[in-house]
């Protein structure tokens, strides 16, 4: 069995792509090393400064530790788990499964304690249990919904891997639920932390690209497995729209920094019988941005080595190419190439959202439930055009 690049069961044709370095935060000597890589570094490791300036100093962190208990123990739950292992802000101490026999290996390694091990019948109880303070689900997506909820009525805070629903209405249902319950609800973007986006979006924002004219979002892999649930309707809301062209969607509006006004679609499938009714496996889709600017972005299930992002203006280019894959991200501009150094997006990614649940720390690019209900609403008019042939206006 072949994994691709995002960890998905792929055919082995799939599996070009960069193999994913490594680089822990608790490696002083490899960070070090990284930092002298390039002065550009230097603004964008800023944003992580804390833990930077540990790792320098040799502090140890004596803040608040977020204690997470992952729900789903699949593939991109080893993954965060393994990732999670080099944050200073963030620890995995609990497990939600339906698979008993998990149990043991995953306590075993990360050290949990019985009483922090959950199935889906029971995990409620985790309200009774003062040593977690977040879940984070990575089940299939059409779980997200109920289990979201669930959690934030047992009284903890909700982090929920993309797509955060199948829709824009499941959406709002997560939102409300984890205001009504007072806590927090946020999405698992790794992207929004990593460097390389990081510095494109500072440029952006400086105007060092000039006015933004075009973006272009190329996501896509050839899937493998045809009995996974990605692709099955009910558990993925879709196909590759929902599991890979949402980093297209969610891209664009990062990228071109404004949220779009209007979707046109087109949808073209080549097996009807891997991809059944409402399992969409390719899709070209255009957005229109109130400046002006327009993204052309392409989703699909049956084609390798499109990981790319380019971002297009008056004075200037930004190219990402691997754009959203494990790393390492590559980025290129008119000025060159980006030469930040690579650090585990997971690890980032959850010492972060330590900071934004416990100190309200304000990301760059947003992670919050009304970040993940954005994407849902255009890829719900995605669907739409689709269906209809028609432009959809998005409203607010
Ligand atoms: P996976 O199939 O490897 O794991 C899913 C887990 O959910 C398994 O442990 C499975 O046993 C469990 N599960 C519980 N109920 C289930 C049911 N009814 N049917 C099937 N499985 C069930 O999938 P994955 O790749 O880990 O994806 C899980 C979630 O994480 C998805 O929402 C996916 O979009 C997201 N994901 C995000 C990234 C990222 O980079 N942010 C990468 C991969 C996956």
């Amino acid at each position: 069995m072949f994994f691709n690049d995002f960890g998905i069961n792929v055919n082995r044709q799939a599996c070009h792509d960069v193999k994913p370095k490594l680089f822990k935060m608790n490696s002083r000597r490899n960070f070090l090393q990284k930092l002298t890589l390039s002065a550009v570094a230097l603004p964008i490791l800023s944003s992580y400064s804390a833990k930077n300036q540990e790792a320098i100093s040799e502090k140890p962190y004596k803040g608040k530790i977020l204690r997470v208990a992952i729900m789903g123990l699949g593939s991109y739950a080893t993954r965060v788990a393994e990732a999670m292992e080099s944050c200073t802000k963030a620890k995995l101490v609990g497990i939600i499964s339906g698979t008993p026999s998990k149990f043991e290996s995953w306590q075993r390694k990360y050290d949990i304690p019985d009483k922090n091990c959950y199935n889906y019948d029971n995990f409620d109880r985790i309200r009774n249990n003062p040593d977690i303070d977040a879940v984070y689900i990575i089940t299939p997506n059409g779980l997200h919904r109920d289990q979201a909820i669930r959690v934030a009525q047992a009284g903890k805070h909700v982090i929920c891997e993309k797509p955060m629903g199948l829709n824009a209405k499941e959406g709002e249902e997560m939102i409300a639920a984890c205001k009504s319950a007072n806590v927090k609800l946020l999405v698992g973007y790794r992207m929004h932390f990593e460097a390389n986006t990081l510095e494109i979006i500072r440029m952006r924002k400086e105007g060092e690209l000039g006015k933004i004219m075009f973006f272009q979002g190329l996501c896509g892999f050839k899937i493998g497995d045809p009995s996974q649930w990605r692709l099955n309707r009910q558990l993925a809301g879709g196909g590759a729209m929902m599991d890979i062209g949402i980093y297209a969607v969610n891209g664009s509006r990062y990228m071109v920094g404004e949220e779009p006004i209007w979707v046109t679609a087109q949808e073209t499938k080549t097996d009807p019988v891997k991809f059944k009714e409402g399992v969409d496996e390719t899709i070209q889709f255009q957005l229109g941005f109130p400046s002006g600017a327009v993204a052309s972005c392409l989703s699909t299930y049956s084609m390798n080595n499109l990981d790319r992002f380019f971002l297009n203006g008056e004075k200037g280019f930004a190219e990402l190419q691997p754009s959203t894959g494990y790393g390492p991200i590559k980025g290129r501009t008119n000025k060159g190439p980006l030469e930040l150094p690579h650090i585990t997006h997971q690890t980032v990614q959850m010492d972060e959202m330590s900071e934004i649940i416990f100190e309200n720390k304000i990301p760059t690019v947003p992670v919050d439930g009304e970040e993940g209900l954005k994407d849902l609403k255009i890829i719900d008019a995605i669907y739409l055009a689709v269906q209809t042939g028609q432009k959809v206006e998005l409203k607010d």
